[in-house]
């Protein structure tokens, strides 16, 4: 009988960073003979790249572990983790796992799944000289970097991804060039702190220059990187942005909080005024950008005022979006060392919520001034809805785009729309046949 190919199903829970470490951890697999199953129950190994940062990824994995041992009560089943995950929950979770992998170090992967079970042997390479297989044919995350040297107090990357470690800019361009030869539309380039890129290594180029190379490799893609800190966002940076073909005019920039008091607890090495005058500065030197934050509400000591000076602040920058976490502690983080959670449950959901609501109307205000304008889009979704077909994609800002046509739109195409209408969850457009009138828009 001829040996049975084994499969595997990887599940992610947490940021594109660990979608990224998906793709390099299936190309390793793929690399030792196993095929992959969007099944999970076929699967022979199944393995979570999660973000061990927030406490409801860490319920979840726990959740899947219940699962899994249910199915290894009727079948042999691998059970693997990876991803960023606190040393603290890793001596948890290490030994409820057959197989925790440090993400940096996918190259013992081989050795560990042989250990336990003998079978094929491969000398695989490191972290960054795997050149991933992509979850989508359009749309590709490249790692530049990895790990932080920021420290934040909240967070736990330099923890659990150690210091900034740069890939060769060699490497990264000659993965984008394959992406575009390829036809991939959207690049986004992905690092903890990408503005760091390069930093650590002796003769190496800085990020804006990178950037400049990649743009220069192909003239009709959308160019994206995350994330940002405030603190390195340089002139030279803004400078690119606003002059390169490819770079979307779209910005993460994460601001945390409104209060410099709560920013130094953070560790964040800015203050509020500092990150104004970014915001100024971005905004003058590229009127239509569109600018997205991270806040954490309820973080330890936040008072009301200390809040409200949040508020005030998302009032004034007027974030087309943002995405924000009510504060839970995570063990192995200074933060949790250093404070007690003194914000109520209650008080974070009501703070929360009031965040939620003023982000929402500033979402909706930045989406009715898209209505009549003309942009392009990225095709995601096709659907056929009785005798038309509607599609789903998403302008360079990542605003969804809802399009109703007779004839389906190819999945990964770039099309030029007429924004009509404003929605709840993004706008309504219509095909249209002129150029996108700004190139940014793109
Ligand atoms: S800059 Fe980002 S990744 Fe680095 S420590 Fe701070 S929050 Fe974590």
């Amino acid at each position: 009988m001829p040996k049975k190919i084994k499969q595997f199903h990887l599940i992610i829970f947490g940021c594109q960073m660990n979608m990224s470490d998906a793709e390099r951890l299936a190309t390793v697999l793929k690399n030792l003979g196993y095929e992959e199953t969007k099944n999970e129950s076929e699967a022979d190994l199944v393995g979570v790249i999660a973000c061990s940062v927030r406490q409801a990824a860490v319920d979840r994995i726990y959740g899947k572990l219940r699962e899994w041992q249910i199915v290894k009560e009727k079948k042999p089943l691998v059970t693997l983790l990876s991803g960023c995950v606190l040393p603290a929950d890793r001596k948890k979770l290490a030994d409820k796992f057959d197989l925790f992998i440090d993400i940096n170090h996918l190259e013992n992967l081989a050795s560990d799944l042989q250990n336990i079970q003998p079978e094929e042997k491969l000398a695989l390479p490191s972290f960054f000289s795997i050149n991933p297989s992509y979850y989508s044919d359009y749309r590709a995350y490249v790692p530049i970097m990895t790990g932080c040297n920021k420290f934040c107090t909240y967070c736990a990357v330099p923890h659990t991804r150690g210091r900034e470690t740069s890939r060769p800019s060699q490497d990264i361009i000659a993965e984008v060039k394959k992406l575009l030869q390829a036809n991939y539309k959207e690049i986004i380039l992905l690092g903890q702190n990408v503005n760091s890129y390069g930093l650590d290594i002796k003769d190496e180029i800085k990020f804006p220059e990178l950037l400049q190379k990649i743009d220069k490799l192909g003239d009709n893609f959308w160019l994206k990187f995350l994330t940002s800190h405030p603190y390195d966002m340089s002139d030279d940076l803004i400078a690119v942005m606003k002059n390169a073909k490819n770079l979307t005019h779209y910005l993460h920039l994460p601001v945390q909080s409104g209060s410099d008091a709560i920013l130094k607890k953070m560790n964040r090495h800015y203050t509020i005024t500092h990150y104004k005058k970014l915001i100024k500065k971005i905004r003058t030197s590229i009127p239509d950008i569109a600018i997205s934050t991270d806040i954490i509400v309820g973080f330890p000591t936040e008072t009301a005022k200390q809040f409200k000076e949040t508020l005030d602040l998302v009032k004034e920058v007027n974030y087309n979006t943002a995405y924000f976490a009510q504060y839970s502690p995570r063990v192995g983080t200074a933060a949790a060392k250093m404070f007690k959670d003194d914000v109520k449950k209650e008080e974070k959901k009501k703070r929360w919520q009031e965040l939620n609501k003023l982000i929402g109307k500033q979402s909706l205000a930045f989406n009715k001034k898209l209505v009549g304008q003309t942009s392009l889009v990225l095709i995601d979704q096709n659907k056929k809805i009785d005798k038309n077909y509607l599609n789903l994609g998403k302008l360079a800002n990542y605003t969804t785009v809802k399009i109703t046509t007779k004839k389906s739109i190819k999945i990964g195409s770039f099309v030029t729309v007429k924004i009509n209408k404003v929605l709840n969850w993004g706008v309504e457009a219509e095909l249209s046949t002129s150029f996108p009138r700004r190139r940014e828009s793109h």
